[in-house]
């Protein structure tokens, strides 16, 4: 018999209120899976203690029938730059290493109100600045899949604890495609929403005009209950918007137009992504979906300018890691100046200094006209683009990455890491919704991710247009 851990929440909630199963059998089998596993995988940083007592709470709720939701009883991973209250968040950075949060993230409350249980926080790159979780202090994260390679990054932790039944849902974050990557290396769902529509309280920032608190699940209509939970308009998010979300999942493939950018598929990726892709967009078309070839030429320029923008951001929002307020401290400091010097020395780790000076330089007098300034023009470029492609079009498709994984024995250089993120950085530029799927697989059986990219707000086609791709049978990934 299949372990409640391998189960989808929507299983799960079936048997829960059948009273097949109850909230803490659920949670007692997860955590016997996230112990066997995590020697192996590092997904998680720190369990959570209360997780016992929120399941508790669940089969109270489930016993009573009063606020029961699709994610009563259901215990979910959360990646450690979401703030919990009373459990330490970490960023995986010594910076952060002792830190517990005062106070509870704005989805972190809703979860806690639908009933969720939380099992723990997830591993990540430092700051949520990587591609592979492989930056922060708490060591990577090995994809579930095969030993030696990546889970993906950032929100490697959150991926793996998902496909591996370590957690049945996990939040991460994604600021230009740490959700959508790692779920495409994982084999599971990774859902970006429209920037605005799900609230960034709590979510420990590193380049606020782009993060985004996104979900992963076992398949589409997963990632939707999750999602469906967590947005919504909060008054303490000054970007939050009000925007209808469509609570019903439909399969829209017929007649749905997909547009094919041609600067993204004229770029490199490797055979075996293209021949994954290739073969979803046939079964899309099969399934009577239109394809329309569509262009959007700034996607070309779209890395550098998520590099200048989002380190700008960084250098700015980790001023405030100080060694005075909260965070790390260095011991020795014999005046102020010195205290500030030695305690972000001795917090941060080479990739988050990299960005900091990278972005204070992009900043700095003489020189903000010729990075950051031109690099706004391009986003604004690059937006006036999509809404051009979306007169032609309902949906974008592309691959999520140009590799199906990335090796750890295999050096890779940073700036390949970098530029590997031209198929996700453009609509996070944009601020567009995106959702990653399993579409197939490479050779030596890791998961390849089809991305489906919507207008802002749009956020019902994309999780539509997925749905109708599952349904036609497209999904290739461990499920
Ligand atoms: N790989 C990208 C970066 O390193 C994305 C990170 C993210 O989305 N948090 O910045």
């Amino acid at each position: 018999m299949m372990s409640l851990c391998d189960k989808t929440a929507a299983e799960l909630h079936d048997m829960l209120m059948k009273r097949q199963c109850s909230a803490k059998e659920v949670l007692e089998d997860v955590v016997k899976r996230a112990e066997s596993v995590q020697r192996k995988l590092n997904c998680y940083i720190t369990y959570n203690e209360n997780s016992l007592k929120q399941a508790e709470e669940a089969d109270r709720m489930l016993a009573a029938g009063e606020g029961v939701t699709m994610l009563t009883g259901i215990p979910i991973a959360v990646k450690d730059n979401i703030s919990t209250k009373g459990l330490r968040t970490t960023c995986a950075s010594k910076m952060l290493e002792k830190y517990i949060p005062p106070y509870d993230a704005t989805v972190i409350e809703r979860l806690k109100a639908a009933g969720a249980v939380i099992t723990g926080k997830t591993n990540m790159d430092e700051f949520a600045m990587g591609s592979a979780s492989d930056t922060g202090i708490f060591g990577r994260v090995v994809n579930p899949i095969k030993e030696g390679f990546s889970a993906g990054g950032s929100s490697g932790g959150s991926a793996a604890a998902a496909a591996s039944g370590a957690a049945v849902l996990a939040l991460g974050s994604d600021t230009g495609g740490s959700v959508r990557q790692p779920a495409s290396f994982c084999g599971i769902v990774g859902f970006c929403p429209s920037y605005g529509s799900v609230s960034r309280y709590g979510l420990i920032a590193f380049a606020s005009s782009l993060d985004r608190i996104g979900s992963f699940g076992k398949n589409v209509s997963d990632t939707y209950f999750l999602h469906n939970i967590i947005n919504g308009y909060d008054a303490k998010d000054v970007t939050s918007v009000r925007k209808n979300f469509s609570s019903e999942l439909k399969d829209t493939l017929n007649g749905t137009r997909i547009g094919i950018p041609k600067e993204i598929f004229d770029s490199y990726m490797s055979e075996e992504v293209e021949g994954c892709i290739s073969n979803a967009l046939r079964i899309m078309e099969k399934s009577g979906a239109k394809l329309v070839t569509v262009s959007i030429p700034s996607v070309r320029d779209a890395v550098k300018a998520y590099y200048i923008i989002s380190s700008a951001e960084a250098s700015s929002n980790l001023a405030r890691y100080d060694g005075v307020r909260y965070g790390h401290r260095s011991a020795d400091a014999s005046d102020i100046s010195e205290l500030y010097k030695k305690s972000r020395t001795e917090g941060f780790g080479v990739e988050v200094k990299r960005r900091i000076m990278l972005g204070t330089f992009a900043l700095s007098e003489g020189y903000s006209d010729a990075y950051y300034k031109r690099a706004a023009v391009l986003r604004s470029r690059l937006c006036r683009e999509y809404d051009e492609a979306f007169q032609h079009c309902d949906i974008i498709a592309s691959p999520v990455y140009p590799d199906a994984s990335i090796s750890f024995s295999e050096p890779h250089k940073l700036t390949d890491l970098y530029s590997a993120d031209i198929f996700t950085v453009p609509s996070s530029l944009a601020e567009l919704p995106a959702i990653s799927i399993p579409c197939g697989k490479s050779n030596d059986g890791f998961p390849v991710g089809l991305q489906l990219i919507g207008r802002k707000y749009d956020d019902g086609t994309v999780f539509n247009t997925a749905y109708g791709f599952e349904l036609s049978g497209g999904t290739y990934g461990q499920y």
